[in-house]
């Protein structure tokens, strides 16, 4: 049985319930992976429903005033998401008639949307055959191939994206990746993995050959330097926040506290 086969009938049998899941639109699709970058699920979770519930389409998202989309996403950071979020429905609406591209190229042209989130899209739309890399991806990878290449550079980035494509399933490209993704999250996790209990035990170079937790490896090239910043938090009389809008800030975080 080859590596995607087992992956794949280990993700029909182990896959979490999660409301993206259930749908191959790529407005969905794009929203949850926007919302999930730098986010943990159970964390990205409630704002995903928030967002579909206030946004069910991609023509109501791109309507919305820009401070009520930064509203809903408090308190999840990297406020120039959201900003790219909203710029990109607009964009969709008023230059593609409300239509994703359905490429990974033609996806790559949008703004916020890199080779992960294009690649997640149009392999789990369109069946497009786009190999997605994420930590999860890598983690997985190095220890069942016992790939020593740090995952922080661009050999490893290299290495890693050829071989996730060569393993990809060209039929199913969208489960696949999904599978990679979930079996790294909750089976063969950065810390006590299920090894005893895994569908790639016999196979696993890290494994049989005690190398678990040191694979993936990753240089620690960045140095690390403390930074401080101070926030002014205006409130009015009745306990309101005084919010001004910023609208040439497109990166770097906010805290706004709304209340
Ligand atoms: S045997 Fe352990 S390290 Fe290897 S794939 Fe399974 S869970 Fe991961």
């Amino acid at each position: 049985m080859s590596f995607s086969s087992k992956l794949i009938d280990w993700y029909q049998s182990n896959k979490r319930d999660l409301p993206w899941r259930a749908r191959k639109d790529p407005y969905a699709i794009w929203l949850s992976e926007i919302i999930l970058q730098q986010t943990r699920i159970e964390q990205g979770l409630k704002y995903y429903e928030a967002f579909i519930e206030t946004y069910p389409t991609v023509f109501d998202l791109a309507k919305a005033e820009e401070e009520n989309v930064l509203k809903l996403w408090q308190g999840l950071g990297y406020y120039s998401r959201a900003r790219n979020l909203h710029h990109t429905a607009q964009h969709i609406v008023n230059n593609h008639k409300g239509i994703f591209p359905n490429t990974h190229s033609g996806l790559l042209n949008l703004k916020g949307v890199g080779d992960y989130t294009a690649s997640a899209i149009s392999s789990i739309c369109f069946e497009e055959p786009q190999a997605v890399v994420d930590g999860n991806v890598y983690r997985v990878l190095a220890r069942v191939f016992g790939i020593k290449t740090p995952i922080n550079s661009s050999a490893g980035a290299k290495e890693f994206k050829k071989l996730a494509q060569k393993l990809i399933d060209e039929k199913h490209p969208g489960e696949f990746n999904q599978a990679l993704m979930e079996f790294g999250s909750t089976h063969c996790k950065p810390q006590n993995p299920f090894c005893e209990d895994c569908i790639f035990n016999s196979a696993c170079v890290a494994f049989n050959n005690g190398l678990v937790h040191t694979l993936p490896v990753k240089t620690s090239k960045t140095k690390v330097r403390n930074r401080y910043f101070n926030y002014l938090v205006l409130l009015s009389e009745d306990e309101k926040t005084i919010l001004k809008k910023e609208p040439e800030m497109v990166s770097g975080e906010i805290s706004i506290n709304f209340r």
